[in-house]
């Protein structure tokens, strides 16, 4: 799949649209989902044109995965999520429902979060 790069995501890394920043650095930006599915729910963005988890684990540098995914915990921690408890959560393809073309990982939290699919 090729990367647009007209994606809602690739336009707030770029600046070009605004978000609700909760944690930046050099591999990744995390902002709150606009629709809210929990009392926390934060998105994790790379800083890299990776259209999916497909994407990014076949092609992304070591620096850069690692960076994001060290990213994700330190979100994590800083919403102070790690007691009690998180989810985190990457739709891939069409299966999935993946919305937005541009890899994002969700956190949610903030209360129980009941069984891990709905159905
Ligand atoms: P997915 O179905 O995994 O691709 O999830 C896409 C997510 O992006 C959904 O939870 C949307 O609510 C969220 N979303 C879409 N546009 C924005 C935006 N401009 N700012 C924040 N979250 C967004």
């Amino acid at each position: 799949m090729t990367y647009d790069p007209n994606n809602v995501f690739a336009k707030i890394l770029r600046g070009e649209i605004p978000c609700k920043k909760v944690y930046e650095d050099d591999y990744a930006l995390a902002f709150h989902d606009i629709n809210p599915q929990a009392p926390v729910h934060v998105l994790v963005i790379p800083k890299g044109e990776y259209v999916n988890m497909d994407d990014f684990t076949a092609h992304a540098p070591a620096d850069l995965i690692t960076g994001f995914f060290r990213a994700v915990g330190e979100v994590a921690r800083q919403l102070e999520l790690v007691e009690p408890g998180y989810r985190i959560l990457a739709n891939a393809g069409s299966h999935a429902g993946q919305e937005v073309p541009h890899l994002h990982i969700h956190i949610f939290g903030g209360r129980p979060l009941g069984p891990m699919l709905s159905r």
